[in-house]
């Protein structure tokens, strides 16, 4: 099978699907890895290193978007590139399935199977090639860098013959896989940490790193059976954002990660608590990408409000460590290519019946197969 690694299309998107580990990997295989040239310029691989792993450099991107067996990329293709796959070609990508009704049915259209990085099973078998996980980790860690970078104060406590430098406040809000390694990441830099989560198993989580865990009493929440939170009602809410915003006010960094799956973003932070936070404080928008949990949120953008607080909506966070990402996400794709090898046949095996396929198989032979989309 021939697996062809195109460059991104968007200038915004630094990361690659593949890195040399991974062609290593899928070379092993016995798969023929094609990357386009100049796929890893921008996150720190050139392209003798992709050579060095097994992979031919081509600058021919059409007529391998036209041959390969398997297509792997970071963001969705175009519709029109999508038109250029060959009949039965694999092309695995982030698809946001939920917004894109009719790309979705341009791969049924081109009787290409398209398989959605979002939609993968969040379940213990799937967990080396969940690439929701391994990117929402980086991104925790890089919110933290930036809204360090961003301050005019330091993190750590200083005991100092000038004086006692007292550590800064960071609240978290949202303790998944990236509020997690946001509490890590701001606890090993030495800060006082503050978590919030509607979901108790993960107020429990940031203990165990050592914050501590802000409860409001909401009611019944609740979690989906993939362990995504289920939305609050309007009520719920409200009395979230009161009681929350008496914690932002103190605190010097709010890093907000709070999503629902396939839906916009809750708003958690309105203007007023932004207006009620201390000149200085920064708040990161981990969401920013479905919505943004902070009242005035612009993606790609960073401002200061007048009370001089810098709202961070940036978005891609991991792509500001493309290496690593790549390298993680280089791993998720080798190791989803692995699973579905068939070793004796040296192809990937599509079986609609296997657990983590029907999670995540959108389109196939000519037909929308997932059942959350055939309809
Ligand atoms: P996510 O990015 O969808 O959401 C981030 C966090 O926001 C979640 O913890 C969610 O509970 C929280 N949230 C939602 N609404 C909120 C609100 N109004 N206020 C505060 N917080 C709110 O979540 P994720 O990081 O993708 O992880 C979801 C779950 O999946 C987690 O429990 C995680 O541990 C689990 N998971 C399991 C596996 C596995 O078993 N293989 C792998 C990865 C993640």
């Amino acid at each position: 099978m021939k697996i062809f690694a195109p460059k991104e299309n968007d200038p915004s998107e630094p990361r690659a699907a593949l890195d040399p580990a991974a062609v290593k990997k899928l070379t092993a295989l016995g798969a023929d890895v094609v990357i386009e040239a100049g796929l890893g310029e921008r996150s720190d691989n050139p392209d003798s290193a992709y050579e060095a792993a097994g992979a031919t450099v081509t600058t021919d991107r059409a007529g391998l978007l036209g041959s390969a067996d398997i297509v792997t990329r970071v963001r969705k293709p175009s519709p029109d590139e999508i038109g250029k796959l060959k009949e039965g070609a694999i092309h695995i990508s982030f698809l946001d399935p939920f917004n894109e009704k009719d790309l979705i049915g341009s791969f049924a259209k081109q009787k290409s199977t398209a398989i959605s990085l979002e939609m993968i099973p969040r379940t213990t078998l799937a967990q080396k090639m969940d690439a929701i996980s391994s990117q929402a980790n980086l991104a925790g860690y890089v919110s933290v860098m930036t809204a360090a970078n961003r301050m005019n104060s330091i993190l750590p406590m200083m005991m100092t013959p000038a004086g006692t430098i007292s550590p800064a406040k960071v609240f978290v809000i949202g303790v998944g896989v990236a509020g997690l390694q946001a509490i890590a990441t701001a606890k090993r830099l030495g800060a006082r940490v503050t978590a919030f989560d509607t979901r108790e198993e993960a107020l429990e989580q940031a203990e165990s790193l050592g914050a501590k865990a802000l409860r409001i009493d909401l009611g019944q929440t609740g979690a989906t059976d993939q362990g995504y939170a289920k939305e609050l009602t309007p009520e719920q809410l409200e009395k979230q954002r009161v009681e929350q915003g008496k914690v932002c006010a103190q605190n010097d960094i709010v890093i907000t990660t709070a999503k629902l799956f396939g839906r916009p973003a809750p708003i958690l932070i309105k203007e007023d608590v932004i207006k009620s936070m201390k000149h200085g404080s920064i708040i990161v928008d981990l969401a920013a990408d479905t919505g943004g949990n902070v009242e005035g949120t612009e993606l790609g953008k960073e401002k200061v409000t007048d009370n001089g607080v810098t709202i961070i909506g940036t978005g891609n966070f991991e792509g500001q460590v493309s290496k690593h990402a790549s390298q993680v996400l280089g791993a998720n794709f080798a190791n989803m290519i692995e699973h579905f090898w068939d070793k004796e046949a040296k192809v990937f095996k599509i079986n609609l019946e296997d657990e983590i396929q029907k999670g995540c198989v959108i389109t196939h032979g000519g037909e929308i197969v997932h059942e959350r989309f055939k309809n």
